[in-house]
C-alpha cells in the first residue's frame, strides 16, 4: 500500500482518482462508515479544542463512559505517573496504576546475560530486575479496567502490552530517549528534516551529523536561512 508516497490523498479529498495499490480501491466504505458513527460529533468538537493530548484521553474516556482507567508505567516514568493518575481521579475515574517492574522478576531468572544485569556493556544501568509488560496488562485485566494507558513503555514493551490489554489502549507517552519522549520532534524541525532528506546544508555540505553539529555550524546555518 503506498500512502507514505502518495501525493494524491484521494482519500482525504473523496475526489478523483486512486493511485494503483491505494488500500480505498477495496474498502467496504460502508462499514468503514458504520464503525464510525457515533464518533464524528465527538471527533470534531475535540478537534476544534486542541487540546492537549492528556486532555483529550480524558475527554475520549468520558465520550466513552469510561469509569476505571489502568495505566501501565515506565518507572523512568514514575513522577508522571503519579501526576495523571492524580488528575484522572480528580476527573471522577477510578486509577489502577501498575509499573513496567512489577512482578520483580531477576533477570537473571529470564536468561538476560550476567554482563547485561545492572549495566549494559556501554555503561548504561538498566538494574537487575527485568520489566513485565505482561503482567502489567494481566493485572489491569484483572481489575477490569475499561481503557488503558500506556506511559512511557519501551519500545517492544508496548507491543506486548497492547497484545495482552483486555480493554483497548491508549498511548500517553511513547519512550524516546532522545527527544524528551516526543519522537515527532526530529521529523519536524531541521535536524529532522536533514537527517531524513539528506538535504544539502545552506552551508554546501551535503552530510549531515547533529551529534558533530558544533555551534558555530548552527549559527551559520540561521544566518543563511535568513538571508533566504
Ligand atoms: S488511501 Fe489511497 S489516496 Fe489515500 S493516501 Fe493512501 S494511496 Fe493515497
Amino acid at each position: 500500500m503506498p500512502c507514505a508516497s502518495c501525493e494524491l490523498q484521494t482519500c482525504f479529498t473523496n475526489e478523483g482518482e486512486m493511485p494503483v495499490g491505494c488500500p480505498e480501491l477495496n474498502r467496504d466504505k460502508h462499514a468503514v462508515m458504520k464503525s464510525t458513527e457515533g464518533f464524528l460529533d465527538y471527533a470534531s468538537t475535540i478537534r476544534e479544542k486542541e487540546t492537549d493530548r492528556i486532555s483529550e484521553m480524558i475527554e475520549y474516556a468520558k465520550f466513552k463512559g469510561v469509569k476505571t482507567v489502568g495505566i501501565a508505567g515506565c518507572i523512568g516514568l514514575h513522577d508522571e505517573l503519579r501526576v495523571i493518575s492524580d488528575r484522572l481521579k480528580e476527573e471522577g475515574f477510578e486509577v489502577n496504576t501498575v509499573m513496567c517492574k512489577t512482578g520483580s522478576l531477576e533477570k537473571k531468572e529470564v536468561g538476560v546475560p550476567s554482563r547485561n544485569l545492572i549495566t549494559t556493556e556501554t555503561g548504561y544501568g538498566i538494574g537487575a530486575v527485568a520489566c513485565n509488560p505482561v503482567a502489567q496488562a494481566l493485572l489491569l485485566n484483572k481489575h477490569q479496567t475499561d481503557l488503558n494507558c500506556i506511559l512511557g513503555l519501551c519500545v517492544g514493551h508496548d507491543s506486548v502490552f497492547f497484545k495482552h490489554s483486555e480493554a483497548p489502549v491508549v498511548t500517553l507517552i511513547a519512550k524516546d530517549r532522545t527527544n524528551g519522549h516526543n519522537s515527532a520532534s526530529i521529523l519536524n524541525n531541521f535536524y529532522g528534516d536533514n537527517f531524513f532528506t539528506r538535504r544539502p546544508r545552506p552551508d554546501g555540505a551535503t552530510k549531515f551529523n547533529s551529534k558533530r553539529m558544533k555551534l558555530i555550524d548552527i549559527f551559520r546555518t540561521i544566518r543563511a536561512r535568513r538571508r533566504g
